[in-house]
């Protein structure tokens, strides 16, 4: 039987780490931990080699898009080994500028096209504005509660190809592009979105989610332990009255 353990690639903590991204891998780890998982956060910058034998789960977070700038090309070296394994199941969570560089092209601001990694069926523009406040959405993934909350800043608007289904609805913000009312993508276990803020120690349920498709990854398919999880959902409540009052 595979061993209950939980290591975290965090690909470019430097350069992509906005709003607090970073608190994702944390909470991850911490939520592993508090039942008796090992966690292990691995850092990758640009040039880095990775051991893919020991990554259950990836984490990138935002970034400007000079910083999205920096690590493209990198991010495209490292892409065909990533998206094979994404494709056979490795979990993955993609924040904003990530979530952008998974997809076909991230067309910047400077009407820049940076080419992305075409794992997601989705691609994005820079529009005229952005797009910036708290966000609610209310996503098909099975997790109870069905809400997610974080906070948007992004001018990049991103349209969803057949193969991509969206993470959720919007009940507040904008969402992927500000037209269709959907927000962030799925595929396989790769969830994308703009939600920063950080997002994972508000929803702790998308990050038990997240721990519990990299054990399935190692084989090992069993329910995750509950943990008391009330001022993660306080949090989360303060922003589901705020789209309530709104
Ligand atoms: N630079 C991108 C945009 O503005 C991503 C920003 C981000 O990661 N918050 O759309």
């Amino acid at each position: 039987m595979a061993e209950r353990r939980l290591n975290i690639l965090h690909l470019y903590p430097e350069n992509m780490n906005l709003y607090g991204d970073r608190g994702n891998v944390l909470a991850l780890a911490q939520r592993a931990r508090w039942r008796g998982i090992p966690a292990r956060i691995v850092n990758r910058e640009v040039g880095q080699a990775v051991d893919w034998n020991d990554v259950d789960l990836v984490f990138m977070g935002g970034g400007e898009d000079t910083h999205q700038a920096r690590i493209a090309d990198d991010f495209l070296e490292l892409g065909t080994e990533l998206a094979a394994r994404l494709r056979s199941g490795l979990p993955m969570l993609a924040i904003c500028g990530a979530y952008q560089l998974l997809g076909r092209y991230y067309e910047t601001a400077d009407r820049i096209q940076l080419p992305g990694l075409n794992y997601l069926d989705v691609w994005t523009e820079a529009g005229e504005t952005r797009a910036i406040g708290d966000v609610v959405t209310y996503t098909d993934l099975s997790i109870e509660p069905r809400s997610l909350v974080g906070f948007e800043n992004h001018g990049g608007r991103t349209f969803l190809g057949s193969e991509a289904r969206p993470l959720g609805q919007v009940a507040l913000g904008q969402g992927n592009n500000g037209q269709d009312r959907s927000e962030g993508a799925v595929q396989d276990r790769v969830v994308a979105t703009y939600l920063h803020g950080s997002l994972l120690p508000k929803n702790p349920h998308l990050a038990d989610l997240l721990v519990t498709w990299a054990l399935q990854n190692r084989g090992i398919d069993e329910p995750l332990e509950p943990l008391p999880a009330d001022e993660e959902f306080s949090a989360h409540e303060t922003i589901l009255n705020r789209a309530r009052n709104s």
